[in-house]
């Protein structure tokens, strides 16, 4: 009996569940760089760049185990470019009575893996990905008959059965969120913050960067200063400086901006853990320890682990349930199309263009920047959901539709209808200038509501409930807000949908905004 046991480019951990199991003497295990994959949208071309090295290097890590791996590089000559077909050729090749394969993190590749069988006439097991610490299943129990699907209250449940953060069956300190204490902007005076860490490029790495310069040029993002793990040991060693050096302050400063600081006090860990080379169990109970040992506060280590206890595993579970339904939904009706500086950062709204130029060199942004200023304004500028889901696919190295989508569609666009989030993240300049120091460099005024001068994020934030209010007004969270915006005088308003206007006029006619 031979098996083919094919790894994903995702999968790269010896714990996935088709690795279990595995025969030396007879079975092979296949990775690929297919075109199929590194193309179906334009990725950033670090992001390529890390998954190949990523990959090349769990390969040999594999091999060392004496295990038979048949690699297939993207510029090998007959490459044949799409995963199906380089697992017909092998199963064919080395005659395989089963092709055995953990899940894809994605639907569309989950939904063409299910028609492989019938295509290859070879018996294909697809097994559950047990690297999450709730199953697809577990989520679907705990959505069960409930109308609302909050974060806050999974989180709760993840915490009551893993035991972390936990005394008995209360939680550590008495509160479940300690976020009241968190979410400072950095202090007037300035803080030390840790440089990230940067590891150095090894020959197969240089090998790569080299062949995504060559094969990719035409994708978005800089390959300078490439400075990523590859491997495990590499991310571990990230995981080490975060929890020694930034854990401390993560609390405190998770939703803090500065100008041409993007790294901050972020762990950076979100492309290590979406391959494999990190597990969210070990970082989980890696930064429990940090607390018991009086390394780091309570509103730092339970602030860190809700992200990745509750809303990793959160957004996973609700990707699998919704879909494929989910990825259509566009409840705001939104239609216009991705402006062109979401690629060439050229605006004069400082913190959109700070935000997109740190992503375009790093293939990074921390949430807050995702979330609060580029997330934000594709909320009240009416973006297309499709073309807003692509952008944040494309652009960040830790970039999978399971994560990427509930967090764009639900958390930004607001797009589900409130499946993920109670009421939209829609906010004017003053929280940008409150949490970052990117106004002071912006040829806006974020004090000024409306005209040429005003920060477009001041009118555009009315515009956006003037002109949603038929489907937010009767969302009780939203009442307060209505309120305002009814007491204000007429000509305030015609202020705020003629700037608003102008904007768009602009913004539609390609001419810098
Ligand atoms: C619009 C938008 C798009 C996003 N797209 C992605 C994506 O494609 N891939 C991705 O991994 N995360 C995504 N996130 C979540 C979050 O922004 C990133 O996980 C985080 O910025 C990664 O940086 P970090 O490792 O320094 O995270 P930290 O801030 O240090 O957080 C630690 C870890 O918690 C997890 N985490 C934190 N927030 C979330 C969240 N909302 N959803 C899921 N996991 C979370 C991540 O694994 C992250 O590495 C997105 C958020 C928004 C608002
Ligand atoms: S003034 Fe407005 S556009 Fe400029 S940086 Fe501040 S929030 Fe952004």
């Amino acid at each position: 009996m031979t098996a083919l046991r094919l790894i994903l480019g995702d999968q790269l951990s010896g714990k996935m569940t088709s690795l279990s199991d595995l025969d030396k003497d007879n079975d092979v295990v296949l990775m690929a760089e297919v075109r199929e994959e590194a193309t179906y949208v334009k990725h950033h071309k670090k992001k390529i760049a890390f998954i190949f090295s990523a990959m090349r290097h769990f390969a040999e890590r594999l091999r060392q185990k004496g295990i038979e791996v048949v690699y297939i590089k993207y510029d090998d000559d007959d490459n044949q470019g799409s995963l199906f077909e380089e697992v017909k050729r092998l199963a064919s090749q080395r005659k395989v009575d089963r092709v055995i394969v953990t899940k894809p993190g994605e639907y569309r590749l989950l939904a063409d893996m299910q028609k492989w069988q019938e295509n290859l006439n070879v018996e294909v097991v697809l097994r559950e990905d047990e690297r999450f610490i709730a199953s697809t299943k577990d989520f679907a129990e705990w959505a069960k008959g409930k109308k609302q699907l909050r974060m806050e209250f999974f989180y709760r449940e993840m915490r009551k059965r893993t035991g972390i953060l936990m005394e008995g069956s209360q939680p550590v300190g008495g509160k479940w969120n300690y976020d009241s204490e968190n979410r400072k902007p950095l202090p007037k005076g300035g803080v030390d913050v840790p440089a990230p860490t940067r590891l150095e490029c090894d020959d197969i790495t240089k090998q790569v960067i080299e062949l995504v310069d060559t094969c990719f040029s035409d994708h978005f993002g800089s390959l300078e200063q490439f400075h990523y793990a590859v491997d495990r040991d590499g991310a571990l060693e990230v995981l080490k400086a975060f929890l020694e050096q930034r854990l401390a302050n993560f609390g405190t400063y998770q939703d803090a901006m500065k100008q041409d600081e993007a790294w901050l006090f972020h762990s950076h860990i979100g492309l290590y853990l979406n391959t494999g080379l990190l597990l969210p169990d070990e970082v989980v109970k890696a930064a429990e320890q940090c607390y018991e040992s009086g390394k780091a506060p309570l509103n730092a280590v339970e602030g860190f682990i809700r992200q990745i206890l509750g809303w990793r595993e959160y957004v996973r579970g609700l990707y699998w349930l919704k879909m494929p339904e989910y990825k259509r939904l566009n409840h705001l009706q939104a239609t216009r199309r991705l402006p062109e500086f979401f690629w060439s950062a050229d605006t004069d709204m400082n913190c959109l263009k700070q935000c997109i130029s740190e992503t375009r060199a790093n293939a990074y942004a921390h949430h807050i920047q995702r979330l609060m200023v580029l997330g934000n304004f594709s909320l009240i500028a009416g973006l297309l959901p499709d073309d807003v889901n692509e952008w944040y696919l494309i652009v960040y190295a830790d970039a999978y539709e399971w994560v990427e989508l509930p967090n764009v569609s639900g958390m930004v666009l607001y797009a589900d209808g409130g499946m993920l989030a109670s009421k939209p993240y829609a906010a004017s300049g003053a929280y940008i200038n409150k949490m970052s120091d990117y106004c002071k460099s912006c040829q806006y005024s974020v004090t000024t509501k409306t005209g040429d001068k005003a920060c477009p994020f001041n009118y555009l934030y009315w515009d956006f409930l003037i002109r949603n209010r038929d489907t937010l007004s009767n969302n009780h969270r939203m009442g307060m807000i209505y309120n305002t915006l009814d007491k204000m005088t007429n000509d305030k308003v015609e202020a705020i949908t003629s700037s608003a206007r102008s904007f768009f006029d602009k913004l539609d006619s390609n001419e810098k905004v």
